[in-house]
């Protein structure tokens, strides 16, 4: 016997669930549907989306419908326009061999008279929106008085968004003698507040625990500067290929900007917003689930409901206002028993919220690493190795041209085609990440481990970074400048805002240090120390920079001390104000206002150079959008460079 048979359910319903490819109960239709199909069962359930709520009340309810009748038996009351299409989709399809079975939606946005006519037309089963089904009680255009089943799904979503007065209108419309279920992914006190108004005695089941989130999931933050959000968002969806992800917004406006960028860089992503017409947001979707978009940018309410299989991300890029909104949005993934993965986005000051929301839903967060530009870049390759792997030949269309490409390439070894044909891809990549600076702001250990040397290569610190005005490769530029060691003794660089390692052969080590005893940048003395005995104490702290940088906030400014210099350098607190803090506001303005007629480190002259002053951020942006290497935080923030002029390579999808 099918699984689903066992359950209580018939034959045409297993039939059409069967060819939806339901072979096997989740656990909550198991607990649930034999419950339900006894037909006097209020019920309260704490579950999410993807758990397989819809089919846990919408199996027993066509089960218990009189389709021979033409009168409104039931009611499903959903928070959103998008979820109610889902559900009547669903419906429909449960009861696909189920002869005079007329499911019809009612939602806001479409015409209450088309509406209107297919309810009188004898629908058993209407699913609606709050909104508009008070609008249709108020025009007289429904008749509730049959109902015998009202399904509240998502409940707590529908509180929420200031539904509770239209509920009350629309339920004290229904008789009191029917079946009320409750679903809900939270449990507030609203919602048991509904519970306790309007059922009797109802059996409580939990699908997962209490306000907890889907164990499929794995949470994961990465902490950046407010400034590096969008750059590590493309470095996240660069380092996953294959990514199909909903990214949540907090705004329409930020929603819409964030798509935006994404577009113009080059990815498949859209918007997805309540200011969009109904058309643009349908137009939306059908791209989203035919997978023409790798990445929909969404707000809350526009995604709530959405269910699209196989969602690889969700990722917060700003955390939602209601922190339980994090359970509705990771919901999105991993769905019906798939894994998948939930990100946050943070600045420093936000991992608090991170905290609490691991208490809601009771799981750990891990923190993630944002990959560096030569990670993404090393993904990109496999993904485009594996596709070339993959990939169907269509050896009718291109056998014509074979003799001619063999003729173009029999001089050429198979390594040597196989180098370059994946080139042509690859090299963008590098290009685009050439100098990709080192997005994480949080000073973890693991990003300190990470560092760690191979034989042969000596490891340095130094205390000069981003805010004075260096990259990776202008830093190798200068050392090598100062040293007189070949620039190719310096390894790898990993620039930080207030200091940098760097990796350099071991036999340049010895001279970088000597030749850099009494060096001044600036007039700031530098110190160049191996790796391990940069610890506190000297002129700024070398224990990973952080409580450089929060020093740095805290300090008064002009004291003498290169902190106090530091603070003045881009910003105006050397002249009086303390502004030049580098916080994480995500807007460098503080940083442009420093007074004309500075020497910049552009010009070469400036290195060591005890008399100049501090160039200004702003200056710094220019000078490297005047250099040749492009900087994939450009389109980001308010920094500058050539690629905001540029495309990110374009992915094929
Ligand atoms: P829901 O929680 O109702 O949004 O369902 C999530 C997804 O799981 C939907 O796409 C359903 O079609 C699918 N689904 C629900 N129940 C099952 C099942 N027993 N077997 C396979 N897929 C299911």
């Amino acid at each position: 016997m099918n699984k689903f048979e066992a359950l209580g359910l018939s034959d045409v319903i297993v039939k059409a669930i069967t060819e939806m490819g339901f072979e096997t109960p989740t656990p909550i239709q198991e607990k649930t549907i034999p419950e339900l199909l006894k037909g006097n069962t209020d019920l309260v359930a704490l579950a999410q989306t993807g758990t397989g709520k819809t089919a846990t009340f919408g199996l027993p309810l066509i089960s218990l419908i009189d389709f021979n009748s033409r009168d409104t038996q039931a009611l499903i009351m959903c928070p959103t326009r998008e979820l109610c299409m889902q559900i009547t989709r669903d419906l429909q399809s449960y009861t696909k061999y189920i002869k005079d079975a007329n499911i019809v939606a009612v939602y806001g946005g479409a015409s209450i008279d088309t509406q209107t006519r297919e309810i009188k037309r004898g629908a058993q089963i209407v699913v609606a929106t709050p909104g508009r089904m008070n609008d249709m009680i108020d025009r007289r255009r429904v008749n509730l008085s049959h109902v015998r089943f009202a399904v509240l799904d998502e409940a707590d979503e529908m509180l929420n968004m200031g539904f509770k007065e239209d509920l009350d209108t629309i339920l004290s419309q229904t008789p009191e003698e029917k079946n009320t279920w409750l679903f809900s992914a939270t449990m507030p006190d609203e919602v048991l507040r509904i519970s306790k108004n309007y059922m009797s005695n109802p059996i409580e089941i939990t699908a997962g625990t209490k306000n907890a989130g889907n164990v499929n999931i794995d949470h994961v933050f990465y902490v950046v500067h407010a400034r590096d959000k969008y750059p590590a968002l493309k470095r996240i969806a660069d380092s996953n290929p294959d990514i199909f992800a909903i990214v949540f917004c907090r705004t329409k406006i930020e929603t819409q900007e964030i798509a935006d960028k994404l577009i113009k860089d080059g990815y498949n992503a859209d918007a997805l917003h309540g200011d969009l017409s109904q058309s643009q947001r349908d137009h939306v979707m059908k791209r989203y689930r035919s997978r023409s978009l790798q990445m929909l940018v969404a707000t809350d309410v526009a995604a709530r409901g959405i269910d699209v299989q196989d969602v690889t991300h969700v990722i917060n890029y700003t955390l939602p206002d209601e922190i339980e909104n994090y359970t509705h949005r990771s919901g999105r993934t991993a769905r019906a028993g798939k894994t998948g993965v939930s990100i946050a986005i943070i600045n420093m000051k936000e991992i608090g919220k991170i905290r609490i929301i691991e208490r809601i839903i009771k799981k750990k967060f891990t923190e993630g690493k944002v990959p560096t530009g030569f990670e993404a870049c090393e993904k990109q390759l496999f993904s485009l190795v594996k596709k070339i792997h993959d990939v169907e030949v269509n050896e009718k269309a291109i056998e014509q041209y074979m003799p001619k490409i063999y003729e173009e390439l029999q001089d050429m070894s198979k390594e040597d085609i196989i180098k370059r044909f994946v080139s042509t891809e690859f090299n963008r990549f590098l290009e685009y990440y050439r100098n990709a600076p080192d997005l994480n702001a949080s000073g973890s250990k693991e990003r300190e481990r990470s560092f760690d040397s191979a034989p042969g290569i000596t490891k340095l610190f130094i205390n000069l970074g981003e805010l004075d005005s260096l990259d990776t490769q202008s830093m190798k530029e200068y050392i090598s400048e100062v040293s007189g060691v070949d620039i190719a003794s310096i390894v790898n660089i990993d620039v930080k805002s207030s200091f940098s390692f760097i990796e350099v052969k071991t036999e340049a080590a010895e001279i970088i240090q000597g030749t850099f005893k009494n060096a001044r940048y600036n007039n700031r003395s530098v110190r160049i120390e191996s790796r391990g005995a940069a610890s506190g104490g000297g002129e700024r702290r070398g224990d990973g920079g952080r409580s450089g940088g929060s020093d740095r906030r805290r300090s008064s400014g002009g004291g003498g001390n290169s902190y106090g210099e530091r603070r003045s350098y881009g910003g105006r607190s050397d002249r009086g104000g303390d502004r030049g803090e580098r916080s994480d506001r995500g807007d460098r303005s503080g940083y442009s206002k420093s007074s004309g007629g500075e020497r910049g480190y552009g010009e070469k002259k400036s290195y060591g150079d005890s008399g100049g002053e501090r160039k200004s951020y702003s200056d710094r942006a220019e000078r490297s959008s005047s250099k040749s290497a492009p900087s994939e935080s450009s389109s980001g923030g308010d920094r500058k460079s050539n690629f905001s002029r540029e495309k990110r390579p374009r992915r094929k999808f």
